[in-house]
């Protein structure tokens, strides 16, 4: 088969002990811990968290430095633990959602906040504020065979040493096999894909030369200068 142009290059992540990642779609979680439903000024009692999406394009390998992105003064970063699935499917009950994961890693999910803000004092979409490039720095991927299934230990943001954001992923107000379960419901999954399961309480805008260190425990770190 030939193409008009050549077509894009596969995104991939490094994995431990295995051939690289190749992502397909990024799915993100909005509002998935109370503390942090609180600060952006949501009642998480009163609403289930929601669904949004960055594309693959996205993708920062661990060790860069991430160009400080036009059109914002308010970047900010979002500790979150990344599930990346094997396989995929439709419909996927609770109790069968470990089975589809490949692994974990640990993501930024980098928000254009003053764009955010615009778009939801304006019932617009959030696409511009959190799909760009460089928006989605993550990890390796180190596969559950080690891990075992994760759904606690501390998550945690340092910028320049200090700590920002610090957690509980046993705080998450949906379990990753209920996210799994609640995203199939409305799209189909595929191998390949991965999701971001939301950020704990304490976000704030980062600038030029900002080191940032995000860990969850028993996942390689992810160490992003800001350029
Ligand atoms: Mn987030």
């Amino acid at each position: 088969m030939s193409y008009a142009f050549p077509p894009a290059p596969v995104i991939a992540i490094p994995a431990m002990s295995s051939n690289p990642f190749p992502v397909r779609h990024i799915y993100c979680v909005g509002r998935n811990y109370a503390t942090h439903a609180r600060e952006m000024g949501s009642d998480p009692e009163r609403e289930a968290p929601f669904f949004f999406m960055k594309s693959a394009q996205a993708i920062l390998p661990n060790q860069s430095v991430m160009p400080y992105p036009p059109a914002t003064a308010d970047l900010q970063p979002e500790v979150e633990l990344v599930v990346a699935l094997q396989t995929g499917g439709r419909n996927i009950a609770e109790d069968r959602a470990d089975d589809r994961i490949f692994g974990y890693a640990v993501g930024l999910d980098m928000t254009r906040r003053d764009l955010q803000k615009v778009a939801k004092e304006h019932g617009r979409p959030w696409d511009m504020s959190k799909s760009f490039d460089g928006a989605a720095p993550i990890s390796a991927i180190t596969p559950e065979f080690y891990t075992g299934i994760i759904n606690r230990g501390k998550i945690e943001l340092k910028v320049n040493g200090e700590v920002r954001q610090s957690a509980d992923l046993g705080d998450m107000i949906w379990r990753v096999p209920q996210i799994i379960s609640a995203l199939s419901r409305l799209v189909e999954l595929y191998p390949g894909d991965l999701i971001f399961t939301g950020t704990p309480a304490g976000v704030g805008p980062v600038v030029s030369g900002d080191q940032i260190e995000a860990t969850v425990a028993g996942l390689e770190p992810l160490l992003i200068t800001i350029g």
